[in-house]
């Protein structure tokens, strides 16, 4: 994914959850040694990234270890896009949402909604702040929006400078951090309508909560703006029947990768005997992507 773009800047951080229950009561070995800080053994082979997350790290300690700067960045006027990226069940959701409701298990969005009003408040007060937020989903190439349930079609268009963007998605105006959980609320539970099997549904599909920041300083009229994408892709395990390079999840992510981008990977792994075939491809793929 890396493009030598010099202003492009991809973070690649490996997170490794705890064995669960049933695993450790089936026998299931834990395979990772962690090594530093930006390594892991697995299976005897070494894997380097940016930084390591080993099972006991906190939900706070991998916020403030990646995510903190991207809030920064983006009210700078940079676009952002934090993925999580794994098998099934190996901590995507975990990470990048958690518990949203416990300040202790909160992930990375309700973390950075937080972060997003406490900086601004912090702010120049002639600086005035516009923030929309969006809930979609993609599921077998379908767009389907998470705030409005009968659009379940939606297309991506390319605004007059070529970004691309999701025709006729909801925007949520808000206010304060709890007005964006309530937000997510919604869209999750509206993700369970017309679904069967929910998880099937989840492991197959992409959950994208994306924030956008506008501001203008009513004095100079200086305008700056900036994106955030907020990614729990589908399990890595499910091979797609649609060309990564033409999904419309790439089509989407375009803008955020290339260019003034600051971009942060999540690879997310099992540490468990049983996954370890799936989870050494899971760190190829981490490897490669920087
Ligand atoms: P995925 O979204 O990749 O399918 P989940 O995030 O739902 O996986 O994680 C699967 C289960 O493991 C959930 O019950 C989750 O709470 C738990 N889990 C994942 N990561 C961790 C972690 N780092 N610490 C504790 N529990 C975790
Ligand atoms: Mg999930």
């Amino acid at each position: 994914m890396a493009d030598g773009n010099a202003e492009c800047n991809i973070k690649v951080l490996c997170r490794f959850r705890p064995l669960n229950k049933s695993e450790i009561n089936r026998g299931d070995k834990f395979i990772p040694v962690f090594q530093r800080e930006d390594t892991v053994i697995f299976g005897g082979k070494s894997y380097v990234f940016d930084q390591v997350f080993p099972t006991n790290t906190t939900q706070e300690q991998v916020y403030n270890a990646c995510a903190k700067q991207i809030v920064k960045d983006v009210l700078g006027g940079y676009n952002g896009t934090i993925f999580a990226y794994g098998q099934t069940s190996s901590g995507k959701t975990h990470t990048m949402e958690g518990n949203l409701h416990d300040p202790q298990g909160m992930g990375i969005i309700p973390r950075i909604s937080e972060d997003i009003f406490e900086h601004i408040f912090a702010m120049d007060e002639n600086l005035e702040f516009h923030i929309k937020v969006s809930y979609f989903e993609i599921y077998m190439d379908k767009i389907r929006d998470l705030l409005d349930v009968t659009k379940t079609n939606l297309s991506v268009h390319e605004d007059k400078y070529r970004v691309p963007y999701v025709k006729g998605c909801t925007e949520r105006f808000v206010t304060s951090p709890e007005e964006v959980m309530d937000v997510i609320d919604e869209g999750k539970a509206n993700r369970h309508v017309a679904v069967t099997n929910m998880n099937e549904h989840s492991s197959r599909s992409h959950s994208i909560f994306l924030i956008s920041i506008k501001q203008e300083n009513v004095e100079t009229e200086q305008k700056l703006s900036g994106k955030l994408y907020l990614v729990d892709l589908a399990g890595s395990e499910k091979k797609s029947h649609v060309p990564y390079r033409d999904s419309k999840m790439t089509r989407i992510l375009q803008d955020s990768l290339g260019g003034n981008c600051r971009t942060t990977m999540f690879i997310c792994c099992s540490p468990s005997s049983y996954n370890d075939a799936e989870t050494k491809s899971t760190l190829m793929f981490g490897q490669r992507a920087k």
